[in-house]
């Protein structure tokens, strides 16, 4: 029994293929993980570099509390189940079983034992003294999994076990993986490209593209809340609808309107964690809507269509449909006017017929025409909140405050703008006040939907904050983007500072043994790095990491003024009201730090610890340590 943690994982082959970007998870003991995703996505490479079959590139590795990167595959105690078998041809199964037992010097009556559990568990006693060849793909594949069980694993690595099997025993044999799992109380990790095996067994799924995780989440969460196009359109059968539209609001009404003409209206409510910007009119999103989730009438409600071909299942029928009144020349090519309806007893509708497909309307997805994000997060990215101002005091949310120094050197003579405000940087405070209309619990957090005339921000909030209760707040002012006539004036202010620096290595000699020693150095100010982290950085660059340059990041406030350190000359100061900045050039970087009011330092010195230093390569985009 384990947990596993990923950190910041990548893998990149030899040829260069970066096959693994940044993948981090913590896996709980005995949870059911099942990675997902088109092939070539990546997941066989992870699930290898957990076994050891593959070396991790870089990132750390967890199985409970060890780091076992440079581990041997052996002394991970993870057990592997491959597509492919991988059975001895030559041995029976009792002696497939034993192999792994016996080259670890077990005591055969041991071995005997646990093979025999083994086998009863899975079924195949009847089969121990068969060689692999006189079974079937079902047995042949409990074989596997029986020489998987006989070492009693912390954790079970299963590569597209059911892949060779045909569907009727794949599904057999995914309801007795589940149950094994259950009665063995272990830690799983299974790879599949079938999203109905990752759906079924999986406690949390993993859906992999090109490398790079798209979410991870339990089943019914990537169902009710797909992160992106991609997610949405991979998980469920028959695949989600996708539409382009546009979206009006007028007050409570949202209306839908389609590319061939068809509207309809929702109501605010269902989509109003979407941002304001997307409810003018005029910009074309992507509205997903599950094949279950459409209604299909003859009363004229929603989306037109003409049935081009029904499938009866007996328990539902798949209707599919074409967009618009008629039906088109035959033709494979999809147009992108498809559109695919479940419905169940309905018996009435045959191919030919004008149809309408209504959609459930607190059932819609809605993805942004270019990044294909969901724009229905969890919790919003932002808010918008309009601003007037008269140059000194601005006026917003019912109030008027002082203009931050900052806000008023970016906006010259400008009047009206608007700040796009993320929920975290709304915090308790004194400027405002505004009602509580509905607390939602999203994970960990507390999302309070506020009602500023009609529409409304959303802050994240402490348990104490109660439904139709004022709640009083203010705006980190350094948090938010200042944007007038569509261009950003202001950016954000991070919490991290990037140098651009190198990396350097000597020798010592200490207790009669050379030591190495690696050193970060940011425009000369050298800074002795964790071993640990010089090895890292040296194992994935080799030479070249003493002549290439790195990015060293490190969070603000463990940047500390000092007597020595990396020089600095101040060269402005940022004043936003609630905080300061000083912005510092050093030799080759700009950076900002935190300040007080009655800083008044031309130069500095900038110091900061080692270990606090996250090292990211510039060559390819990659986190080193
Ligand atoms: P999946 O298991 O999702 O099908 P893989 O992890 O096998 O994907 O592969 C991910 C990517 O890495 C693919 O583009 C694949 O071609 C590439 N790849 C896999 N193994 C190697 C290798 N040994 N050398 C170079 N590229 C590889």
């Amino acid at each position: 029994m384990a947990n596993l943690k990923l950190s910041h994982i990548y893998k990149v082959y030899d040829n260069g293929q970066k096959a693994v970007n940044d993948f981090s998870i913590d896996i709980e003991d005995q949870e059911f993980i099942v990675f997902v995703g088109p092939s070539g996505c990546g997941k066989s490479t992870t699930l290898r570099m957990i076994a050891g079959l593959e070396s991790i590139t870089a990132g750390d590795l967890f199985i409970g509390d060890t780091l076992v990167n440079d581990m041997e595959p052996k002394d991970r105690d993870v057990a592997m189940v491959f597509q492919s078998y991988a059975l001895y041809p030559h041995m029976t199964v009792y002696e497939n079983m034993a192999f792994g037992l016996r080259n670890r010097k077990m005591p055969e009556d041991e071995i005997k034992q646990r093979v025999m559990k083994a086998a009863k568990m899975l079924d195949i006693e009847d089969y121990l003294d068969r060689q692999p060849r006189a079974m079937s793909g079902g047995q042949r594949q409990r074989v596997a999994l029986g020489r998987a069980l006989v070492r009693d694993p912390k954790v079970f690595l299963l590569d597209e076990p059911l892949s060779n099997l045909d569907a009727k025993l794949r599904s057999t044999m995914r309801s007795e993986i589940t149950a094994l799992h259950k009665s063995l109380k272990t830690t799983f990790i299974y790879v599949t490209h079938d999203q109905v095996e990752a759906m079924t067994m999986g406690t949390r799924i993993v859906v992999m593209k090109l490398g790079y995780v798209q979410q991870i989440d339990t089943p019914m969460n990537l169902y009710n809340q797909p992160y992106n196009k991609f997610v949405a359109g991979f998980i469920g059968s028959p695949q989600m609808n996708f539409f382009d539209v546009t979206l009006k609001r007028d007050k409570d009404n949202v209306e839908v309107s389609f590319d061939k003409g068809d509207k309809i209206n929702i109501s605010y409510e269902d989509v109003s964690k979407v941002h304001d910007s997307y409810l003018t009119g005029d910009k074309k999103v992507i509205l997903g809507i599950r094949p279950e989730h459409l209604i299909l009438n003859k009363d004229g409600n929603g989306l037109k269509l003409v049935i081009s071909n029904i499938e009866r299942l007996g328990n539902e029928t798949i209707v599919y449909g074409k967009l618009g009144d008629k039906l088109q020349e035959f033709s494979l090519k999809d147009e992108g006017d498809s559109v695919v309806v479940k419905v169940v007893e309905q018996d009435d509708i045959n191919i030919g017929d004008v149809v309408y497909a209504l959609p459930n309307n607190n059932k819609i997805h809605l993805f942004d025409h270019d990044t294909e994000i969901t724009l229905m997060n969890k919790i919003p990215e932002y808010n918008t909140i309009h601003v007037s101002s008269d140059l000194e005091k601005m006026n917003l949310i019912n109030t008027s405050i002082n203009m931050p120094e900052v806000f008023k050197n970016v906006l010259k003579d400008i009047k009206q703008f608007d700040l796009s405000v993320p929920p975290h940087a709304i915090v308790k405070g004194n400027d405002f006040k505004l009602k509580v209309v509905k607390i939602e619990k999203v994970d960990d957090k507390n999302l309070a939907y506020l009602d500023n005339n009609g529409s409304y921000i959303f802050a994240l909030v402490d348990d104490d904050v109660k439904e139709n209760e004022e709640y009083s707040f203010s705006i980190c002012n350094e948090k938010v983007n200042l944007i007038s006539d569509n261009k950003q004036l202001l950016k954000q202010i991070d919490d991290y500072e990037e140098f651009i620096g190198d990396f350097s290595k000597t020798e010592v000699r200490e207790n009669k043994e050379n030591v190495l020693h690696f050193f970060y150095s940011i425009d000369g100010y050298k800074l002795e790095a964790p071993r640990e982290n010089g090895y890292k950085i040296n194992s994935i660059d080799g030479d070249d990491s003493y002549k290439n340059t790195y990015k060293y990041c490190i969070k603000r406030n463990d940047i500390k003024l000092a007597d020595e350190g990396l020089y600095g000359e101040v060269f402005e100061i940022l004043d936003y009201g609630n905080v300061r900045f000083a912005r510092i050039k050093t030799k080759s970087n700009e950076v900002l730090i935190n300040v007080d009011r009655d800083f008044d330092k031309k130069n500095v010195n900038l110091a900061f610890d080692s270990k606090d230093i996250l090292v990211y390569s510039t060559k390819i985009d990659m986190r080193i340590c």
